[in-house]
C-alpha cells in the first residue's frame, strides 16, 4: 500500500523533533551535529533566537496579503538586495523552482519584447540542479530527472562541464541566456572557474546573451562572500536566490537588472505567497546578519579551519577519500566510496552529511558553526571514516 505520504524520497529512519544551533535532537533523545542544515538552508543554524524574535513579532502582527496591495516588508527586502548587489529590481518566491521558472519566462520575454521571439536557446551545464519543475528539469536535462516526464519545454541545451571552449563555441546569436551555478551543489560541489565565470560573462557580453546565475545554495554569505559570483569579478544580469535566505522560512528571490527585467510588466508573473511578509521580515533579518562584513570574514575563517582538518582527514584515509574540494563553507569530499555509505556512518557517529552526484560527500555546515563544533564534525567524520575501511577490511 503506497505510504500516506508520496515515497518520491529515500528518507532514512530518523525524525528530529528539536533544533538548537548546529544540533539536531532525535525523537529518541540522541543529538546529531548538523552539517547539512537542511541542505543548506538553515544559514544561522537551528532555532536561532535573532531570526525567531523577528519570526514571532511578525507572526503576530500580519502573516499574509495578497500582492495587489504594497508589502512593505517585501518592498524593505527588495531595498536591500538592491543596495548589496548588482540588481536593480526582485521577485519574491516561495522556493528556488520558481526562481529558475522566473528566470526562463524573464529571458524569454526579454528577447520577445525586442522583436526576436524565437530567440529562446537557454545554455546550461551537465551536472546542474535547478529545481524540478517541468521547467528547471528541461534546464538540467539529466536522464535521472526527466525520463518519463516528456516532453520537455524546449530550448535547452546542455554542455559538457569544465570545457569553456565547448561554451564559446555553442553560445551564438540564438542564444538567449545561459544559466549557470557559480558552484554546483547537487552535481558534486563543483567550483566554476573564475577564469571560466569571466569567459562566460564575456561571452554573454558579446553576443547580447543574458547571463543567470543560480545561487539558489552557493549564494547568501555561504562562500564567505555574500554570493558566489563576486569572488570571480563579475556580475549575472539575473540571479536566483533561495535556501540559505530565508534561514528555514521557504523563500526565494530573483534579482535582476532593470534591463533583464524589462519585459516583466504587470500581469506578466505572480505568486500568491510569494513576497508574503512573514517570510520577507525573516529574509531580511538573515540578510542583515549575514551581509555584515565580519560575519561573512568570519564564514572565510572558519572554512579555512574546516578546510585543514579536512584535507588532514583526507590524507589520513587514502582509501575512503580522494580530495576536497569547495569554496567556503560549500565543502565536497570527493569519496572512494559511495557517499551514500559515509551518510549512513556518519549516522552512527551522530553527525550529519548530504550526498551529492559525482561520488561528493557534501558538507553545508550552519554558517553560525563555532570552532570547537569544527573540531567536534573532524572527529566524527574520522570516526565514520573508519567504520568505512573497518567495513572495506572485512569484506576483503
Ligand atoms: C535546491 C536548488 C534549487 C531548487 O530549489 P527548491 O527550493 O528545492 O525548489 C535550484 N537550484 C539550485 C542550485 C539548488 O541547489
Amino acid at each position: 500500500m503506497i505510504p500516506t505520504v508520496l515515497p518520491t524520497y529515500n528518507r532514512a529512519p530518523i525524525a528530529f523533533v528539536k533544533g538548537e544551533g548546529s544540533w539536531l535532537t532525535a525523537e529518541d533523545g540522541t543529538r546529531y551535529l548538523d552539517l547539512g542544515s537542511g541542505i543548506a538552508v538553515n544559514a544561522l543554524g537551528h532555532a536561532n533566537p535573532a531570526l525567531v524574535a523577528t519570526l514571532t513579532e511578525q507572526a503576530g502582527r500580519l502573516w499574509h496579503v495578497s500582492n495587489v496591495y504594497r508589502v512593505p516588508e517585501q518592498e524593505r527586502l527588495a531595498d536591500l538586495l538592491v543596495a548589496k548587489t548588482f540588481a536593480d529590481t526582485v521577485f519574491f518566491t516561495n522556493s528556488g523552482t520558481e526562481t529558475a521558472e522566473l528566470a526562463i519566462k524573464m529571458a524569454r520575454k526579454y528577447w520577445y519584447e525586442k522583436g526576436e521571439a524565437d530567440r529562446i536557446e537557454i545554455l546550461t551545464f551537465e551536472g546542474a540542479f535547478h529545481g524540478r519543475s517541468t521547467g528547471a528539469i528541461a534546464a538540467a536535462g539529466s536522464e535521472k530527472m526527466v525520463k518519463g516526464f516528456g516532453p520537455l519545454m524546449p530550448g535547452f541545451r546542455q554542455l559538457p562541464w569544465g570545457d569553456i571552449a565547448a561554451f564559446e563555441a555553442a553560445i551564438g546569436p540564438k542564444t538567449a541566456a545561459v544559466m549557470v551555478e557559480p558552484i554546483q551543489g547537487e552535481g558534486g560541489i563543483r567550483v566554476m572557474p573564475d577564469a571560466d565565470l569571466r569567459r562566460i560573462r564575456e561571452a554573454c557580453d558579446r553576443t547580447g546573451a543574458l547571463l543567470i546565475m543560480d545561487e539558489v545554495q552557493c549564494g547568501v554569505g555561504r562562500t564567505g562572500r555574500l554570493f558566489a559570483h563576486e569572488w570571480a569579478g563579475v556580475t549575472p544580469d539575473i540571479m536566483m536566490v533561495a535556501k540559505g535566505i530565508g534561514g528555514g522560512f521557504p523563500l526565494g528571490a530573483v534579482l535582476a537588472t532593470e534591463k533583464a527585467a524589462s519585459g516583466m510588466t504587470p500581469g506578466t508573473h505572480g505568486s500568491t505567497y510569494g513576497g508574503n511578509p512573514l517570510g520577507c521580515a525573516v529574509g531580511a533579518k538573515v540578510l542583515e546578519i549575514i551581509s555584515e562584513p565580519d560575519f561573512l570574514a568570519e564564514v572565510g575563517r572558519k572554512a579555512g579551519l574546516l578546510r585543514q582538518r579536512l584535507e588532514a582527514l583526507v590524507a589520513s584515509h587514502p582509501d575512503v577519500f580522494e580530495g576536497v574540494r569547495g569554496q567556503g563553507l560549500m565543502i565536497g569530499l570527493k569519496c572512494r566510496v559511495a557517499p551514500a555509505d559515509l551518510v549512513t556512518a556518519g549516522y552512527a557517529e551522530h553527525i550529519l552529511t548530504v550526498a551529492a552526484a559525482d561520488n561528493t560527500l557534501r558538507l553545508l555546515p550552519p554558517l553560525t558553526i563555532s570552532d570547537a563544533e569544527i573540531a567536534e564534525a573532524a572527529g566524527r567524520l574520522e570516526a565514520a571514516a573508519a567504520r568505512i575501511e573497518q567495513s572495506l577490511s572485512s569484506s576483503q
